[in-house]
């Protein structure tokens, strides 16, 4: 079996100690295994330190861009290979693991655009220059420069493509080295994407922790950043970490998110705008088997359309054929862990003693297609329903990570749609279907604090509708509260978490040369 080695101080190395299996969801195949300890990580912190951030240092924007190129290039010229991996390791149908890999690549071409516009700048300034004095030669200017220690980027295991590269493209195109930790159980990806990139980069900048974090975070100091994807739990268990309790680094959080998509009082289900909508939940549902972080999993619709939704929604999961997706056919594949089925398991029991059913009972499947019996961990699509969607705990209070929804009955206020998005406690993403503006504008003003972002589903825009469980590099990813508070992505912001805001004050002829003017 293959035992997948971490990158550290500039060499491949297998660590040693205790062994973790990554397996195929699906079948319970073993894939590969990794070591738990024996790792040095002080050397590696002290490699990126020295090495990583000297050699990022001395390149332009334009020039760490042409990595980000070389390194969404390399992607492509492997994607076949990163799709079969994901189809092995993470359950993925080829669908999802196109989602995951070409997202990866994707994002880093993005930024490698931003760095061919950022062209030779070493500051890059934010907002405009301010008269601080009794003319304007005394001036101010806020800058963004590079920070000097290592991004540590911990992710989740639901895209562990996608996740490396987003988190990545903004540092390296920042200027900080990055040492990456893939959550272990679907590492196969982030690896051979690790063995791609590192010859492509200068030395230093990107170090690769395959397997259990360990000491990871002892290890952080007050310059060093940490951004982590993942659940609630560890993000507590972060906060309180003697790294940023005591030491001051910077920590990003993308935690756990109760997306809500409602439904305005306008919209007839055979209208454009009524068929997004279902396309839309039904893609959240079985896209990845649900473990998107942007998933919907609440739906506020008007009381009188709730029949006839819940109906298209059981047409259409009603064709779903879930199996092994290695086999033809299969649109959705089983979820990524045996911990993911039981939590999702228990999920859908708290729901459903709060609920009414609609589609797929408790998600128990009896014969996934192309598995051997008793295998895999898969949970078939399920939807639920209430009258109460305002006080249904159960619905506001636990993320289900899978194929669930929840249908909310409701009178199709704006404001009330706008207090059920905020019942979540924060979101990264809810999503409003509706062609009436005035009603659209009462409930952006309400739900727009809750949410990291607001998708606007409407006839118009259709057509070329992502949906909603797209993060797109050129919009903000990340949200309030119960999603963790962190910010990422979203063009140029995306590169602030890795840089320090300075007010410079001065000469204004000088604050301008800083900035090449
Ligand atoms: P998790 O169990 O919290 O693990 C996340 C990462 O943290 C993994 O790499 C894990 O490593 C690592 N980790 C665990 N303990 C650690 C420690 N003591 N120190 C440092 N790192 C540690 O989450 P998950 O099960 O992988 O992901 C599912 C959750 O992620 C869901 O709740 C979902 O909502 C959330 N998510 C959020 C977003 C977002 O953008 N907001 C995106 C995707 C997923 P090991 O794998 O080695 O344990």
């Amino acid at each position: 079996m293959q035992l997948l080695t971490s990158f550290l101080s500039g060499a491949w190395t297998a660590g040693s100690g205790t062994t973790s299996a990554l397996i195929n969801p699906a079948t319970e195949a073993p894939l590969a295994e990794v070591h738990g300890q024996g790792h040095d990580l002080a050397a590696a912190f002290a490699y990126a330190r020295d090495t990583g951030a000297r050699e990022l240092g001395a390149l332009t924007f334009a020039a760490r861009g042409a990595l980000l190129a070389a390194l969404a290039k390399a992607i492509h010229g492997a994607r076949e290979e990163l799709i079969a991996l994901a189809v092995a390791n993470g359950g993925n149908t080829r669908g999802d693991a196109k989602f995951d890999v070409d997202g990866g690549a994707l994002t880093l071409s993005h930024y490698a655009e931003l760095g061919a516009r950022l062209g030779a700048a070493q500051l890059l300034a934010d907002g405009e220059p301010v008269q601080v004095g009794r003319t304007a030669r005394m001036s101010g200017q806020h800058v963004w420069a590079r920070r000097r220690g290592v991004a540590v980027h911990i992710n989740a295991f639901n895209f562990p493509g996608w996740g490396l590269c987003e988190k990545l493209a903004c540092a390296v195109l920042a200027g900080m080295p990055v040492l990456a930790k893939p959550a272990t159980a679907t590492a196969l990806i982030a690896h051979r994407l690790a063995q791609l990139f590192v010859p492509l980069l200068p030395p230093g900048a990107l170090q690769i922790l395959v397997g259990p974090a360990g000491a990871l975070l002892d290890h952080v100091a007050a310059g060093d950043v940490v951004a982590f994807t993942g659940g609630s739990a560890t993000a507590r268990m972060l906060r309180t970490h003697p790294a940023f309790a005591e030491r001051g680094a910077r920590l990003n959080i993308e935690a756990d998110s109760l997306n809500a998509a409602v439904v305005a009082p306008d919209v007839e289900l055979s209208s454009e705008t009524g068929a997004l909508l279902v396309a839309d939940v039904v893609r959240d549902m079985t896209q990845k088997t649900g473990q998107k972080c942007t998933a919907i999993r609440r739906v506020l619709v008007p009381a009188d359309r709730l029949t006839d939704i819940a109906d298209a929604l059981r047409e259409r999961l009603a064709g779903l054929v879930v199996g092994d997706p290695a086999h033809d056919g299969v649109g959705m594949g089983p979820l990524a862990t045996a911990q993911q089925r039981n939590d999702v398991r228990a999920g859908i029991a708290r729901l459903a003693a709060a609920t009414d059913a609609i589609h797929g009972g408790t998600g128990e499947l009896a014969s996934p297609v192309g598995v051997p019996a008793g295998k895999g961990f898969f949970v078939g699509p399920v939807v639920r329903a209430t009258a109460s969607p305002m006080t249904c705990a159960a619905l506001h209070e636990h993320e289900i990570f899978g194929p669930v929804i929840t249908l909310g009955a409701y009178s199709g206020d704006a404001e009330l749609a706008a207090a059920f998005v905020a019942r979540g406690d924060g979101c990264l993403v809810s999503s409003a279907y509706s062609d009436d503006r005035d009603w659209v504008a009462k409930f952006v003003a309400g739900a727009a604090p809750l949410a990291g972002r607001l998708y606007l589903g409407s006839s118009k825009m259709a057509a070329q509708s992502p949906g909603p469980g797209t993060a797109l590099p050129s919009l903000l990813h990340g949200g309030p509260g119960r999603a963790g508070g962190g910010e990422e992505l979203g063009g140029e912001r995306g590169l602030h978490l890795y840089m320090q805001r300075c007010a410079l004050e001065g000469d204004a002829s000088v604050l301008k040369s800083l900035l090449g003017a």
